[in-house]
């Protein structure tokens, strides 16, 4: 059937009816008419209904297909939270209403900060950033201030070369300079590289643990240590905490700030830009430098309220109080498990990440083979020099066997990288699955390689210039 619904236009056709004027009519102002027509089909409503319906499933999400993307954690959003994020109470209510009116909102925020800081172990969370990088942003920020407190000048975050590429970007936005501290064969920070780059002029490294090549540093407390030694702080960058979760805790390993996902970790929607959620967990140490407002609890009362009073503070980061039907849904998500659900979590993301390396890695190479965390790499680089197949190859081939790519060529210490999270929530049979498509596209490699090189075949359209279609989008048909 003619899915085209401009070729579908029949002239007069309308999709809804509108009565009869019964007030005068009057002429448009010539300067605001349109001059010529706006070029839209004419559709009946179920033409309108049928169209987007279909474009809605064309689409990939978590809701209809595996989606084991890497670094940005794509898991299963629990209905429940969705049922929350959708009471009267919680959505037709005003930041402008007075806090004596929305108790139940404040003390959701203020259960949501308290929840996080026992599982990151930080006695402060601020929960307004929109995003993993404005939460970096906030918190290299405190620490550019801790330091100026203090009468030192010190200008450098130290970065690992494996880190994602909002780390290097929120630290020079934040005044500092970044130097890269290598990576050892081993897939850890190189120690001895560390060594030499420690001078009296670095404020602090912003690490990622689990780093982003699915491994548990496994030198972290020496890192801090010498971190510590050197006067500079530890930031770390929680964005996937799925291995980790009530498991092990951030300041425990030392750090000083980190900033979590809620849109990664806790099961808040993600994709399409937002909105997300940055939380940022904060010691006492950087406590003065906090952004407002924050919510507080009187503590004979029980009531809560914003207080803004803050004078060394960085200062309001956004609007209001962040995105607060987010910050309900993440609430949701931690009271329905708690601690033990949480526990299952990282165990179930970890032991699924493992099983799908260890049966892969029979046929694609895993540069970095030990017992990962919440996600794992492949390399198609022999592959590539091989067959002259490549990681992007895999990806589309991925999505004519109905599933979401993982992320490719990152981190960039891995050649021709996929970086493959199954997350908790699949069963050993989608796994299954997953691991004999993989099975059949390397057959396919061997055999018959235009099958991959030439994917995606069941699409729309097959094989995009990227970076055309970013330059010259094409919008209308
Ligand atoms: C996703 C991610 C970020 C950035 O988070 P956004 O919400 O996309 O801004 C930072 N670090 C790591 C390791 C990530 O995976």
């Amino acid at each position: 059937m003619n899915e085209n619904v401009f070729e579908k236009s029949v002239e007069g056709r309308r999709g809804v009816i509108f009565p009869h004027l019964d007030v005068e009519t009057s002429e448009i102002p010539e300067w605001i008419a349109r001059k010529s027509p706006i070029g839209l089909p004419s559709l009946s409503q179920l033409d309108v209904v049928r169209h987007f319906v279909r474009l809605s499933h064309k689409n990939f999400s978590v809701d209809t297909h595996f989606y084991p993307l890497g670094s940005c954690t794509m898991k299963f959003n629990p209905k429940i939270n969705e049922y929350a994020g959708s009471l009267d109470g919680f959505i037709n209510i005003h930041p402008y209403q007075d806090s004596t009116q929305v108790q139940g909102a404040l003390e959701i925020i203020y259960g949501l900060e308290n929840a996080l800081g026992k599982i990151t172990g930080f006695p402060h969370v601020p929960l307004a950033p929109n995003a993993g990088a404005q939460g970096e942003y906030v918190g290299v920020t405190m620490i550019k201030k801790y330091f100026e407190s203090r009468g030192e000048s010190r200008s450098i975050a130290i970065i690992p070369d494996s880190a994602h590429g909002t780390n290097p970007a929120s630290a020079v936005m934040a005044g500092f300079k970044t130097i890269q501290v290598k990576s050892s064969d081993r897939g850890m920070v190189d120690i001895d590289h560390l060594k030499q780059l420690l001078t009296k002029d670095v404020a602090c490294i912003m690490l990622t643990n689990p780093n982003t090549l699915g491994l548990f540093e496994e030198d972290i407390l020496e890192i801090s240590d010498l971190l510590k030694k050197n006067g500079s702080l530890l930031y770390y960058d929680g964005a996937n905490l799925n291995a980790i979760v009530g498991k092990v805790r951030p300041s425990d390993m030392g750090f000083d700030v980190m900033h979590i996902n809620l849109h990664k970790t806790f099961s808040t929607p993600h994709g399409g830009g937002g909105p997300g959620c940055g939380p940022v967990c904060v010691s006492e140490k950087l406590k003065d430098f906090l952004p407002y407002p924050k919510v507080i609890k009187h503590p004979e009362k029980g009531t809560y309220q914003l207080d803004s009073s803050r004078e060394k503070s960085i200062g309001r980061i956004r609007w209001f109080y962040g995105n607060f039907l987010i910050i309900l849904r993440a609430y949701v998500y931690i009271i329905t498990l708690g601690i033990d659900g949480l526990q299952k979590v990282s165990e179930l993301a970890v032991l699924n990440a493992n099983y799908v390396k260890e049966r892969l890695k029979k046929i694609f190479h895993v540069p970095y083979d030990k017992i990962c965390m919440h996600e794992f790499i492949i390399s198609m680089k022999s592959i590539k020099s091989d067959h002259g197949v490549t990681a992007l190859d895999l990806a589309k081939r991925l999505i004519d066997d109905g599933i979401h790519p993982p992320t490719i060529y990152f981190p960039l210490i891995v050649q021709e990288a996929m970086m493959i999270e199954p997350t908790e929530t699949e069963s050993k049979e989608t796994l299954d699955h997953f691991i004999t498509i993989m099975e059949a596209i390397y057959a396919d490699i061997l055999k018959d390689k235009a099958k991959v090189q030439g994917a995606p075949y069941n699409t729309p359209v097959s094989r995009l210039d990227e970076v055309k279609a970013v330059k010259e989008p094409k919008l209308t048909v």
